[in-house]
């Protein structure tokens, strides 16, 4: 039985590549920091008691931050693959927590690195990094490949542009098989609440449920290479499964503004919504209504600019070049952004339903 140990693994990604490693019969080992509230939502379904034979899943408590809890961790599994997918992953809230960001990271990266080293697993345990499309930050060729320079505009991304290098180099050195997967925005209905589209998928269910009013957003005009992170952790997957450790882009290759991804939240619950004005002033309402089980109305404002939002410096345009993934590793992701979409305004209505199912019981959509 091949054992993996996942960082982050209560994230996003995490949830989804356990799932999908222990459907492949792994055993799946996560790190999983200390909070005052247990916050495993993500991963409750996946639980096994520790007390029942043969259990195949099993948190440990760790931080990025601390080496010797890593070093530990990784003694006691000795993991054939690790997935460092924990991070402080939102970019704007980087700019505010600079230094923590750069440390969990960035640094954190190096301690995984060594503690494999340390530990001599270099021959036995395979890592993948999660590298991000934010790297190219400053847009230097459009789309974007594993060749093209990186020019990363975040607290973020420059803590990311160290871990990837770092991955990199100890492969180099010290012939790891350590990889990094440059994932462009991956979402799903499990993605975090403030990352943009699960905010807007959110936002429209709330407004629909006659919840709230309005949205407020940011740069209406940022453009995304956007998929679904089911699809994304298959690739992390078949990163760590090839002969040869390589470094691989993995990308829709379709860019999507932000300003079209609310329009087609909103149709999801059948509202046309038009766009007037210009940069701050810019505001979305709604011109025409198919379905009306919802509590929407025409003329409704549900769409404004808050420059709160706006990240310092901005990352105008990503868009993928995934032919290196498609054609080595085979990977061809299910999903397309309408379907994405779909999935995240359907499970958050479910959730606004669920919160109160004697209230909105009578509300159809
Ligand atoms: P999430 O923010 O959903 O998950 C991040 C995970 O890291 C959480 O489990 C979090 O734990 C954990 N974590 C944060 N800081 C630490 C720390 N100091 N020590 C231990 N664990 C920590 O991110 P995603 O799942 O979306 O992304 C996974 C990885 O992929 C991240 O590294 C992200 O930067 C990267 N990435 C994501 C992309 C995307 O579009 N989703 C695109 C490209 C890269 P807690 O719940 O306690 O906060």
């Amino acid at each position: 039985m091949k054992i993996a140990l996942i960082t982050g693994i209560n994230g996003q990604d995490g949830a989804y590549l356990a799932e999908l490693l222990l459907e492949k019969g792994y055993m799946v080992h996560g790190v999983k920091r200390r909070s005052s509230l247990i916050n495993t939502d993500r991963i409750d379904h996946l639980y096994q008691d520790p007390h029942d034979a043969n259990v195949r899943f099993k948190l440990h408590y760790g931080d990025m931050t601390d080496s010797t809890n890593l070093i530990r961790i990784i003694q006691e599994t000795q993991p054939d693959e690790i997935y460092n997918l924990a991070a402080m992953s939102h970019v704007k809230v980087s700019f505010d927590t600079p230094e923590y960001t750069a440390n969990a990271d960035g640094i954190g990266t190096l301690r995984l690195l060594e503690a494999i080293r340390i530990l001599g697993l270099e021959k036995k345990t395979r890592i993948y990094q999660a590298s991000t499309s934010e790297l190219y930050g400053l847009v230097q060729e459009v789309p974007q490949s594993e060749k093209t320079p990186f020019y990363p505009r975040s607290p973020y991304a420059v803590a990311k542009l160290y871990a990837y290098w770092i991955t990199v180099n100890y492969r180099e050195a010290y012939n790891l098989y350590a990889c990094n997967g440059i994932l462009f925005n991956h979402e799903s209905p499990l993605r975090g609440e403030t990352f943009v589209t699960r905010k807007i998928t959110r936002a429209v269910a709330a407004i629909a449920l006659g919840l709230q009013q309005k949205m407020y957003l940011g740069n209406l005009d940022a453009r995304r290479d956007w998929g679904h992170a089911k699809d994304y952790v298959k690739a992390m997957w078949l990163i760590l499964q090839q002969e040869t450790p390589e470094d691989y882009v993995i990308a829709t290759g379709i860019t999507t503004p932000v300003r079209e991804f609310v329009k087609m939240a909103f149709a999801e619950v059948g509202a046309e919504i038009e766009f007037t004005g210009e940069g701050v002033d810019e505001k979305g309402f709604i011109k025409s209504i198919t379905n009306s089980g919802f509590s929407l109305k025409v003329g409704q404002e549900v769409v404004l600019v808050d420059p709160a939002y706006f990240r310092p410096t901005e990352v105008e345009l990503l868009i993928g070049d995934p032919t290196k993934a498609k054609t080595k590793l085979g990977w061809e992701p299910e999903y397309n952004l309408p379907s994405l979409c779909k999935e995240m305004v359907a499970s958050d209505l479910e959730i606004f339903r669920k919160d109160d199912k004697t209230q909105w019981e009578h509300l159809a959509g």
